[in-house]
């Protein structure tokens, strides 16, 4: 049976038996897979803690190729990320970001500019202090690395620039919609022209740089909205670890 030898971040670990553990990874060289761990639940696990959610690891597993659940062998941890567990605010962007790669990708979706996206977001939201740029970067280019970039540009309809005033966005057609153009597309939500200067710098900035791109506060509220929105547009649903950095943000 063949081996597999990759680099992975673990996304989600849920118990199978009183013994046993199914560990869901985006692997570097294989897109999302899912794998049991025999006897990860003990207390002497030779798995340790490189199963734990975003810890990052050199995996070892087997089966055949595309089945659907795999055996794990053996995992390294490279980085366990321990500063992000230790904050809660950090905690929960990254187990945030975990989610959103565990519940949008299929299993086998395999692209490594999705693996290094998530490691390099990881990384900065263990770097910075401030993450609120950091969570709507993160919805915006995982949406569009998914292949839906939103079409922010030119109006969808009219293909003009928007002149001033309110815009529209449309999560049907996944782009923009100008004033004058509002009448003929049902838009769920309008924004200034400010938002979607930050909506363009935000869709090609490189996660390594999240920090240098400083928000205003008063724009944060309608920049979330536009970038949030478009994450439960694709899902249907409230991402189950959302609401606790919404209490965190209002803690902080
Ligand atoms: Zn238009």
């Amino acid at each position: 049976m063949p081996l597999f030898n990759t680099r992975a971040i673990v996304l989600r670990s849920v118990n199978l038996s009183e013994t046993d553990k199914i560990v869901t990874f985006m692997t570097e060289k294989f897109g999302k897979i899912k794998g049991v761990a025999k006897s990860a639940r003990k207390i002497k696990s030779r798995f340790g803690a490189a199963l734990e959610p975003m810890s990052y690891i050199q995996l070892i597993y087997f089966g055949k190729e595309n089945q659907e659940l795999f055996k794990i062998n053996h995992c390294d941890i490279i980085q366990s990320f321990q500063s992000l567990r230790e904050d809660f605010a950090k905690l929960y962007t990254g187990v945030y970001f975990a989610e959103l790669f565990d519940v949008l990708l299929k299993e086998g979706d395999h692209c490594a500019a999705l693996f290094q996206f998530l490691l390099d977001s990881l990384v900065r939201a263990q770097d910075l202090d401030h993450l609120e740029t950091l969570r709507r970067l993160f919805e915006l280019r995982l949406i569009s690395l998914l292949g839906y970039a939103p079409k922010l540009n030119h109006c969808i309809l009219c293909k003009k620039n928007p002149s001033p005033g309110w815009i529209g966005f449309s999560y049907h057609r996944g782009g923009i919609v100008c004033e004058s153009c509002s009448g003929r597309e049902k838009t769920e939500i309008k924004f200034r022209p400010g938002t979607l200067n930050y909506l363009k710098k935000l869709s090609i900035m490189d996660v390594k740089h999240a920090g240098r791109l400083k928000i205003p506060k008063e724009a944060e509220p309608e920049i979330e909205m536009v970038t949030h929105r478009l994450v439960l547009s694709h899902l249907g649903r409230e991402p189950k670890s959302y609401p606790f950095i919404k209490q965190m943000a209002a803690l902080g």
